[in-house]
């Protein structure tokens, strides 16, 4: 039986991390080059051809366009290669669901690539790398696994990119799922996906940028004023996305700076500092006479990709904003 090629992308992360011992807090994440996590691996005995490829071997809390653009054209380069079955990136949970994401936005889905990571350092009691790494080969090695876009495989769940947020800082089964469940629940030995794919043959919805614009996060928080709005216009934001109290509000002294912002030109999205929940437009905030954009589904961060990738495919127009985020 011919055993599923898959490309490992190594970025490190905790599932690469070291340093703390059994039982020590203190780690250093992508301490593990990746041919060592391979040799971990391989003593696994599973049931695939794993090929590795370096991108990088940090923590996910420092990666940014290169390593995405690094990412990216591999992730290119394998869907048109013959010889592979399928992806899986190893990376840091912080910012996997916005790396996630931004693939999600820029590839197609004819191949499954997964992102998978670890709570715990590769030499702690209890690491769960090699487990979440074992479930994503079973994934990627499923005949059903294409035309979902990009997944996340971590603590026994499949989840969709897009619905994927970390919302703990240390548990195992750290990441949840918005506004959709997970995809499918996997161990080692099985895997039973909820439905079938929703994306087959899919091209790429957008080009993948071929630089960053800058995009911050506005956290609001009661009692504040519109200096910090001033402030982020004064570093030539591109656009903004606020994180706002509840359905996304603000006191109305920093509605009326997003607002006088949009009016130059600025994006202006609005989504929640609230863990889980839809923000939509014109409800307590006039979304329509403040020329504002409400996030729907998406949180902070993954907000903030989708605006940054639309405005680098040249997107100004709120109408045309507005509707990329409620097509996610
Ligand atoms: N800070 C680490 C990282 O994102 C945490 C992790 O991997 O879980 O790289």
């Amino acid at each position: 039986m011919t055993l599923p090629r898959i490309l490992v992308l190594g970025t490190g992360g905790t599932i690469a991390g070291a340093g703390s011992g059994a039982t020590g807090a203190a780690y250093r994440p992508g301490d593990l080059a990746l041919g060592t996590l391979i040799a971990h691996l391989d003593a696994l005995n599973l049931a695939a051809e794993l090929v590795p490829q370096d991108i990088a071997q940090i923590g996910s809390q420092d990666i940014g366009w290169t390593q995405w653009r690094a990412l990216h054209a591999a992730c290119v380069a394998a869907i048109a290669d013959p010889a592979v079955d399928g992806i899986i990136i190893t990376h840091g949970t912080d910012t996997a669901e916005e790396t996630g994401y931004l693939l999600d936005l820029t590839l197609p889905t004819a191949k499954p690539i997964v992102l998978v990571g670890a709570m715990r350092a590769a030499d702690a009691v209890g690491a769960d790398g090699m487990r979440n790494f074992a479930n994503a080969v079973r994934v990627v090695s499923d005949r059903e696994s294409c035309g979902r876009g990009v997944m996340l495989v971590m603590g026994d769940a499949v989840l969709a990119a897009r619905d994927a947020r970390k919302a703990a800082t240390s548990a195992i089964d750290a990441f949840r799922t918005f506004p959709r469940g997970p995809l499918a629940r996997v161990m080692p030995a099985t895997l039973d996906w909820f439905g079938p794919p929703h994306r087959r043959n899919e091209g790429a919805r957008y080009a993948f940028p071929q630089a960053l614009p800058r995009v911050a996060i506005l956290t609001a928080g009661a009692g504040m004023d519109a200096a910090p709005v001033e402030a982020l216009l004064g570093i030539g934001c591109k656009g903004v996305v606020l994180a706002g109290m509840g359905q996304g509000n603000a006191p109305a002294s920093v509605l009326a700076a997003l607002s006088r912002a949009a009016a130059r030109g600025v994006q202006v999205v609005r989504s929640a500092r609230v863990d889980e929940g839809i923000v939509d437009r014109n409800v307590e905030v006039d979304d329509d006479a403040l020329g504002l954009v409400a996030a729907r589904a998406l949180g902070p961060a993954k907000a903030r990709i989708l605006l940054m990738v639309l405005i680098a495919n040249g997107m100004t127009d709120a109408a045309h904003i507005q509707a990329a985020f409620d097509g996610g």
